[in-house]
């Protein structure tokens, strides 16, 4: 059977299989739990702690300024709920953006209900946030600004460290969701000027469930997971050993091959994007044109649903995805190209690539022999294409 050709990697990244190696002896042989005193404990613990230290060393963070997680949306929940509960007293009030991930979105909404009040700061059609909004949007009563550093959907990068000037300026904490960025452009957490940055290790070739928050140090917080003393009383629960120390060797991988990588995926990337724009008419980029990460193809195609084009890619042994995602039943356009001022019925045609290490260049060539002729098929059905 033919290779699928998977173009879904800001979805999960396969493990890589030094990952899937170095996971293995803390199933069997180290089982050990890292709170026991005895040595096969105290191996396991020797391990969490040196994975701590490589993903630490993949954002230029201290040791002790990472928090290892269930993934990036315990981090991204964890930061806004353990800031609000900590600044109460100080104030109510949040800063973040309308594009970001529902972790972000749908946490905001919580605390909405209990009281806190935030603010969407708007984006330009790019998906860029203006740093100048952030500074206008901050009240006495500023407690945290998140904004992600590169969009998922459209793979928009953030002006983050001239952000963090204006937040820090104000005496505001704050957050980036780095989860699409850690491990494929530089996301060092000084360079960035951030207090809190949430990493996921499915998006950098580590294995599912797993993710880490940074946390700057002096950076008040309160935990929102109680029970034993793990991670230095910040997050309690018995650590999951075997995915953190695969955890440690995808962000040991990715500090070694960041740069060649996202050189690779740039030349694919573009050539996937001057080869459907050429191929195809009535076709738009989605996102900044270069701001953009190294992986990321969204488009959008004038006249045709982006769930019909990523259901017949499959059938094509494509994987693909849309902004409103293939297997959601909600058929709503994507909150991020609508917040973007894509008008909803194009934003219904988006689709999005996002490229990776297993990507070649024959699957760039078959993707544009593939979708130019899936887009001529489904527009040939349109109503909408044959009424323009
Ligand atoms: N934030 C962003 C930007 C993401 O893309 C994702 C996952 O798609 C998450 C957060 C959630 O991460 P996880 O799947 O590890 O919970």
């Amino acid at each position: 059977m033919k290779r699928a050709i998977y173009l879904d990697y800001a979805a999960t990244t396969p493990a890589r299989p030094e990952v899937v190696e170095a996971m293995l002896p803390y199933f069997t042989e180290v089982f050990g739990n890292p709170s026991s005193i005895y040595s096969c404990g105290q191996e396991a613990r020797g391990a969490v702690e040196e994975a701590r230290g490589k993903v630490a060393a993949l954002i230029g963070a201290g040791h002790d300024e990472l928090v290892f997680t269930s993934g990036g949306t315990e981090a991204d929940n964890f930061a806004f709920k353990g800031v609000a509960h900590a600044r109460e007293s100080k104030g109510n009030h949040i800063i973040t953006t309308p594009i970001e991930h529902h972790a972000v979105l749908e946490t905001c909404k919580f605390l909405e209900k209990r009281g806190f009040q935030v603010t969407y700061l708007p984006v330009d059609q790019y998906g860029m946030v203006d740093p100048d909004d952030v500074r206008k949007a901050i009240t006495s009563k500023t407690i945290l600004i998140s904004v992600m550093h590169a969009n998922n959907e459209v793979g928009t990068i953030e002006p983050l460290a001239e952000i963090s000037k204006i937040a820090r300026e104000a005496g505001v904490y704050f957050h980036t969701d780095a989860v699409q960025t850690t491990g494929h452009i530089p996301a060092n957490v000084n360079e960035l000027g951030v207090d809190l940055l949430s990493i996921s290790a499915h998006k950098l070739y580590g294995p599912k469930g797993v993710g880490a928050l940074y946390i700057r140090k002096g950076t008040r917080l309160v935990s929102f997971m109680h029970g034993g003393e793990q991670e230095s009383r910040r997050r309690a629960g018995t650590e999951n050993v075997p995915s953190i120390a695969g955890f440690g060797r995808a962000a040991e991988l990715a500090g070694q091959d960041m740069s060649e990588e996202a050189q690779r995926l740039t030349l694919l990337r573009d050539r996937l994007i001057n080869g459907l724009s050429e191929r195809i008419e009535s076709i738009h980029l989605n996102g900044h044109p270069t701001k953009r990460l190294p992986n990321n193809v969204s488009v959008t195609f004038d006249f045709v649903e982006g769930e019909s084009i990523c259901l017949n890619l499959d059938l094509e042994g494509i994987c693909s995805s849309t902004g409103s995602a293939c297997s959601s039943s909600s058929l709503e356009p994507s909150h991020v190209l609508l917040a973007m001022g894509v008008p909803r019925e194009q934003a219904h045609g988006s689709l999005r690539f996002t490229l990776g290490k297993w990507t070649t260049d024959e699957d760039i060539d078959s993707v544009l022999e593939v979708v130019p002729r899936v887009i001529g098929k489904l527009r040939a059905m349109s109503p909408l294409f044959k009424g323009r």
